[in-house]
């Protein structure tokens, strides 16, 4: 007896794309060897196979990328007026568009996440902030961005990236940095920096001046090359708290400046009054959503105690239904842990969780047996203390509290190093107001979670990070205040 519908295979096609064997760095406006030829593999999450090997660059290319990224600023991008810059950034945004399908099979491929993912929020959302930036750029005056003065560029801005929404983080980078005048030196993370060598392909096609767009492919090393280099005017990192920690730490006592957006341990706090299945949908999208690996995440659940069995219940019935596996697969939600040090890390933190008394369970689904995966998992009896209640797990793993009045659940979303978001779901906008008021969180989503736009800042509070992105603050954290004329 047939139990329920099952879902064909429906794979995207990977014909689209043509990864090359080797890429080069791109400096100056072109495709560049590595001065020591060094490089390293980038691997498909999903499968373990070999994509292509990428060159790995050392201090004396970040040198000639910063040089070059000099060289445009100061003839052709820093002179150029913002109408001539956005028409730039809309021709970018454009090609974006137009390849979207390419890049969304790419980013697949170089990260594990789920093809409707980079389809459907990825792509989509990385054009987007180029179109929103194009429209800024010949209106900077107007932003309303320094009192009553004409906001000048800084100058060359080093950028270094995580590998979770490798071309969205890329975009979120270079689009302000751009549109405000500046020029850019930028890292994409090791495991992931296939869509960006496309990127800087879609600059080339765009005409975009060399040199205002340069893309060093590296490991750590590379990061810290670009954050040490003298010549750059300003760091912006996204990633872990520790390594932004040691950045902030480099650059003490220079000129340059910093935005640092970090790590996350996000409180999305169900109220007894919530809809409860709308909740659900909310925390499986707040926390399995691209496997868990968002710096916003919802991943403390806290739950009013009395809806909490009812709410775990359901959460699990959901999880059930996920489909977990093939990424290219247009059906599947959740794909492949991006890499064997992230499921390993994964893996050593629900251990902990396992071994300091919560109770663990995980989705009944089957992983394939090659690549990097990661079942999606609950642990309930979780105290405040646990390290999987305090730390940043950054995969498909949620940890449940529970309180009983309004008061404790703020004391209890507030208690975390972090800052980053949090999300409330009640009926009674009188309640939202008064959670999302008290809560020490850059973003509060109400009934909803993970939402994003370009016209709303993102950033964090405490170790979270400093500096926004995004909006009309975003742009903030790339001007300086010029001369009154
Ligand atoms: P990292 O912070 O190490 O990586 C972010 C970027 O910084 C990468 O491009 C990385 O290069 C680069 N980098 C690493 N070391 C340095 C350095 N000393 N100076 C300058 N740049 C550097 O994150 P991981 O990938 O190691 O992930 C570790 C943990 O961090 C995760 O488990 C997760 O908890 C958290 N994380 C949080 C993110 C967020 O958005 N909040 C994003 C990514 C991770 P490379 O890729 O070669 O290491």
């Amino acid at each position: 007896m047939p139990t329920g519908f099952e879902y064909a295979p429906a794979p995207e096609s990977r014909a689209v794309v043509d990864i090359a064997s080797s890429y080069g760095l791109f400096v100056g406006g072109e495709f560049v060897d590595p001065a020591d030829g060094a490089s390293f593999k980038t691997v498909n999450p999903a499968t373990g196979e070999r994509l292509s090997d990428v060159a790995e660059a050392g201090a004396a290319d970040v040198d000639a990328a910063v040089r070059a990224a000099r060289r445009a600023y100061t003839r052709v991008w820093g002179p150029m007026s913002g109408a001539e810059r956005g028409k730039y950034l809309f021709r970018i945004a454009r090609i974006l568009q137009e390849r979207a399908r390419e890049f969304a099979v790419l980013e697949t491929l170089d990260n594990g996440k789920p093809i409707k993912e980079s389809r459907d929020v990825d792509i989509p959302l990385a054009a987007a902030h180029f179109f929103y930036h194009a429209g800024w750029a010949d209106k900077l005056e107007y932003a309303g961005l320094t009192t009553s003065a004409r906001p000048t560029p800084l100058g060359v801005i080093g950028q270094v990236i995580p590998w979770n929404f490798p071309l969205l983080m890329l975009a979120w980078k270079i689009a302000p940095a751009l549109a405000t005048g500046n020029t850019v030196v930028l890292k994409p993370a090791e495991t992931t920096p296939l869509t960006a060598l496309l990127f800087a392909q879609v600059c080339q096609q765009a005409d975009l001046p060399a040199g205002v767009v340069n893309i060093v492919t590296g490991a750590g090393a590379t990061g810290q090359a670009l954050t040490e280099h003298p010549d750059v005017d300003k760091i912006a990192f996204t990633g872990s708290t520790d390594v932004g920690k040691q950045i902030a730490r480099t650059i003490a006592g220079t000129r340059k400046r910093l935005t640092l957006e970090l790590g996350g341990k996000g409180a999305n706090i169900v109220y007894d009054d919530a809809a409860i299945d709308q909740a659900v949908e909310g925390i499986v999208s707040g926390i399995y959503f691209n496997q868990g690996h968002v710096c916003c995440a919802g991943s403390r659940l806290l739950v009013q105690e009395s809806v909490a069995d009812d709410v775990v219940r359901r959460l699990q019935r959901r999880l059930g239904t996920l489909r977990v596996g093939d990424p290219m697969d247009k059906n599947t939600d959740v794909g492949a842990i991006n890499s064997a040090e992230q499921l390993a890390r994964i893996t050593a933190l629900v251990g902990a969780g396992e071994a300091e008394g919560a109770t663990r369970w995980s989705a009944p689904c089957e992983l394939p047996d090659r690549g990097y995966w990661f079942a999606p998992t609950i642990f309930t009896d979780v105290s405040q203390a646990h390290r999987v209640a305090q730390e940043e797990i950054f995969g498909p793993v949620l940890s449940v509290l529970t309180f009983r009045t309004p008061a404790e659940a703020v004391a209890k979303a507030n208690n975390t190093p972090y800052g980053l978001s949090a999300g409330i779901w009640s009926d009674k906008g009188s309640r939202v107001l008064w959670t999302a008021d008290r809560l020490r969180a850059g973003v509060v989503w109400a009934n909803s979670f993970n939402k994003f736009d370009p016209t709303s800042p993102f950033g964090g509070y405490k170790e979270s990070g400093y500096g926004r992105e995004a909006g009309r603050h975003g742009l903030e954290a790339y001007v300086a205040a010029g001369s009154e004329d």
